[in-house]
């Protein structure tokens, strides 16, 4: 009788390699595993606010509809974005989430012998988009833990490992999981530093968190750096991360060869409406934005209370050194119901991430912690 392992050797060669992406728990599973209720998820930076009512709404009507197939040319949602971010529609192409993205823009410009670029601490998904294709991953180190931008993205480093066979660069700005982030006019000046044959991906998932004057003017950038692509999605701000939509911004003859590649319905005709309902949801969105400032804040002055490493941070989420392993921390969380990120799958075996909540889900989370130490966790 033949093995399952006859079937990875039948896998094609990227997909051999691979790790499966380990998302933050569900919810459920930890109420099944440890037998809480009232389980409180600050692990995935999601909205704490939840979805905008706009979307509700547009959901409430449209599902009379759901017997027929979306729009697969996106074309309301396409129209609304172009209208919004005054760019061409024929620029913007939309995925099942940015993560969708990701992937459609490395198996459109990766195969076996291309390389592509991104940071050693960079989001996870680049790693798996990159390696499914068979093309080789070129790791940039990071920063140093004493850099302004600790963990941050080594632009230095991206360039030494950018050669003839480079055709993709992924860049998060913000940064999951470090939080950090690059000043605008250093990332311009790297983006233009690119020889023509290298693709850059600004993903921008955590984008409507920064602050004001550290947030770059990336659609700008487009009409120059014809190689740009950015990333965006409806995940984190806009509250829609269970309904998958993202996009991509880039010059039209990019976006015209991610369509070879994208399914015909890719998005469905729930999160295409609730999407567009989304964008006019400006009270949800400065009050996300406000909530999130605070509860950031919060988290840090909170955590640094109980003598750990927290950075600033541009997204709704912060990473923070324990100062030892982090795993008890987090078993200990788990129990107490609550679930945060560890990364040390990322190589930060230190680190928790954990996502701003509401200011009373901030307090439950420190005083968990505080309980912790008393108990001699981290001592
Ligand atoms: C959450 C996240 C995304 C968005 O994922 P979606 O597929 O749009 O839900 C993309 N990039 C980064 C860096 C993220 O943290």
């Amino acid at each position: 009788m033949r093995g399952p392992a006859d079937f990875s050797r039948l896998a094609a060669a990227g997909v051999r390699g691979l790790q499966p992406y380990v998302p933050g728990k569900p919810v459920a599973e930890l109420e099944r595993e440890f037998g809480v209720s009232d389980v409180l998820k600050l692990a995935s930076n999601e909205n704490p606010l939840g979805p905008p009512k706009e979307s509700l709404e547009a959901i409430r009507v449209a599902l009379r509809g759901v017997a027929l197939y979306p729009d697969g040319s996106c074309y309301e949602i396409k129209r609304a974005l172009a209208a919004k971010l005054a760019i061409p529609p024929e620029c913007i192409t939309l995925g099942n989430g940015s993560n969708e993205v990701l992937s459609l823009i490395a198996e459109t410009f990766l195969g076996p012998g291309d390389e592509a670029v991104y940071s050693e601490f960079g989001f996870v998904v680049y790693a798996l988009a990159v390696q499914a294709t068979g093309a080789t991953p070129r790791v940039a180190p990071a920063n140093g833990e004493q850099d302004s931008q600790p963990l941050g993205h080594c632009l230095e480093a991206f360039s030494s490992l950018t050669n003839a066979r480079t055709r993709l660069v992924f860049i998060a700005n913000p940064n999951n999981p470090t939080g950090t982030w690059l000043e605008p006019a250093v990332l311009r000046g790297f983006i233009g530093s690119l020889p023509d044959h290298v693709l850059v991906v600004v993903d921008e998932a955590y984008r409507e968190y920064m602050h004001p004057d550290s947030c770059p003017d990336t659609l700008d950038w487009l009409a120059e750096c014809p190689n740009l692509i950015l990333s965006r999605t409806f995940s984190k701000l806009y509250g829609l991360a269970g309904l998958r939509v993202g996009y991509a911004i880039s010059h039209p003859e990019v976006a015209e060869l991610l369509n070879r590649v994208r399914q015909p319905f890719n998005v469905n005709a729930l999160a295409q409406v609730a999407a567009i309902a989304a964008l006019d949801a400006t009270d949800h969105v400065r009050r996300s934005q406000d909530l999130n400032r605070a509860g950031v804040a919060q988290l840090q002055a909170g955590l640094v209370g109980l003598g750990w490493s927290v950075p600033a941070s541009a997204g709704n989420f912060v990473l923070a050194d324990t100062g030892g392993p982090a795993a008890p921390w987090n078993e200990g969380l788990l129990q107490a119901g609550i679930i945060v990120r560890p990364v040390a799958s990322y190589g930060l075996p230190r680190h928790l991430r954990i996502t701003a909540g509401l200011p009373e889900q901030n307090e439950r989370l420190l005083q968990a912690l505080r309980i912790l130490r008393e108990r001699g966790v981290g001592a």
